[in-house]
Parts: structure tokens; sequence; C-alpha cells
């Protein structure tokens, strides 16, 4: 549950060094392996001399919302090498899988001579609660929303990943011209994001056109578990793209 928690109080506090050891400032340790997050935001250290998060060169600019097994971050790990990606996963085992799976990417990867998928990670969170703590204002280009719980009963739907009062931390996290893509399998869920995404006076839906000629959303069909899960049963996928707009002048 939230009291385990473990979450910075404030961005600049994020220790970010022990997920993307390959994207550390020169001349700062390499912890890899070290629960950065962690350390963020223990308590039992002296205030004497407060810790000074190691600095990235990069900042996490993409986020999945509830990876999962993180099959969509290994498949654009490759396609965006340069940008930062971070899968949230609130489950324990889940994130830990992640974690694994990633570090022996890395380490395969380098085996062969290359330092591939040092650009993605998975940081356990929960993303309904604690994405300001992590990202600041305009931080974010893409998030994706891939086959989130469907939560079917009505006395459940304020569990619901999308929300007027989430779509509203979403689009603080995402800068102008940013987008969320979102896929599900359930059609009542869908039509619940896209009427959400389009209440909101910062969100505006991306043209089928715009939507399928982007390659990421081939990626969210193909690529996550879910989404080979409903392929082998031949079920339905609805996608829906909203920009993040500019903000009105005051
Ligand atoms: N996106 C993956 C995919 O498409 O294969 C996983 C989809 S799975 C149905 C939904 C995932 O969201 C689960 O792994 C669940 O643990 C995670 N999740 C649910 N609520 C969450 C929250 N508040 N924060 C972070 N992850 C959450």
């Amino acid at each position: 549950s939230d009291h385990r928690l473990i979450y910075p109080s404030r961005p600049e506090d994020m220790d970010w060094s022990s997920l993307f050891p390959g994207f550390v400032a020169d001349g700062q340790p390499d912890h890899e392996g070290a629960e950065a997050h962690d350390e963020a935001s223990r308590s039992d250290e002296p205030e004497t001399e407060p810790r000074r998060p190691r600095r990235l060169t990069k900042e996490v600019e993409v986020a999945d919302i509830g990876c999962g097994f993180g099959g969509l971050l290994v498949a654009l790990a490759p396609v965006m090498p340069d940008t930062l990606i971070l899968g949230l996963e609130i489950r324990v085992q889940v994130t830990q899988f992640v974690q694994d799976k990633i570090r022996a990417l890395r380490s395969q990867s380098r085996d062969d001579g290359a330092r591939a998928y040092q650009n993605i990670a998975c940081l356990r969170a929960n993303a309904m609660k604690f994405l300001p703590n992590f990202f600041r204002k305009a931080q974010l280009a893409k998030m994706f929303i891939c086959f989130p719980d469907p939560h079917f009963k009505t006395r459940k739907h304020k569990q619901r990943i999308v929300s007027a009062t989430l779509n509203s931390e979403y689009a603080y996290v995402l800068r102008p011209g940013g987008v969320v893509y979102t896929i599900t399998d359930v059609l009542d869920l869908h039509e619940w994001i896209v009427q959400h995404f389009e209440a909101h006076p910062s969100f505006a839906r991306v043209p089928e056109p715009e939507q399928e000629a982007d390659p990421c959303v081939a990626l969210m069909r193909t690529e996550t578990e879910e989404g080979k899960k409903v392929e082998r049963v031949k079920g339905d996928k609805y996608v829906a793209l909203f920009r993040r707009l500019e903000d009105p002048p005051w």
C-alpha cells in the first residue's frame, strides 16, 4: 500500500542515477544497482549535510503509466535511443521483474560491445498519486496509458487512471505539444477515456490519420503484453491520442 511507497518530496530531490546509470553526468559516481529513489527520501540521515542527487545528462521525457511487464519499454528503447523512458508500476514483484529484465538486456548489449537499453527504467510508484513528485511542470513529451485496469463497476470508476482530476495532473507534467497515448480492449473504458480528455481544456484528440502514422501506435498495439493477449483472442483494440494544448494567455 501507499505508506510503503517511496517518492521524492519534489522532482529536484529525485536521484535518477541508479535507474539510468548510463546517463549520469561526467565526473559523478555511477551506482548501478543502488535504489536511488530509496535514498532520495530517506529521513534517518543526518540533516547537517543534505545529499545532493547525482545529475543526469538528460531528463525523463517519456512515461509508461502502469507499464506492467515492460514490453512497450523494451520496444521503445531502440526507437528513441537518446530519450529517457520511465515505466511506472505499482506492483512490487512486477517492477522487480522489469528491473531485472532491463539489467539483463543492458548486460547482454554490453557483451555485444553496444550500449543499448540504458535509456529505459522501471520505478515502483502509484501513478495516481505522486506524478508531480517525480516530474516537473511540462517535463514530459509523451505518456502512455496502455490497457489500464477497467474497473468495470460504477462504484469503482473513481479508481480509473483517467479522470478529470488525473487529467489535470497529466496536463501539468506534459509539455504543450506533448501527447498522451491510450489503448484498451474495453469499449466502455475507451469511451470514458475519450470523453474525459475531450472535456478537458488542456487536451485535444489527435486526428486518426496522424494517429495511425505515429510509429508508437503500432508498438502500443503489438508490443505490450496486454496487446499480445488481445491479439491471441482476436479482440478489438481501441486507440486514442490526445495532444497537450498551449495554455491560454491570462
Ligand atoms: N501497460 C501494460 C500492458 O499494456 O501490457 C500493463 C497493463 S495491466 C492490465 C495494468 C497495469 O497497471 C498493471 O500492471 C497494474 O499493476 C498497473 N497499475 C494499476 N494501477 C496503477 C497505479 N496507480 N500506478 C501504477 N501502476 C498501476
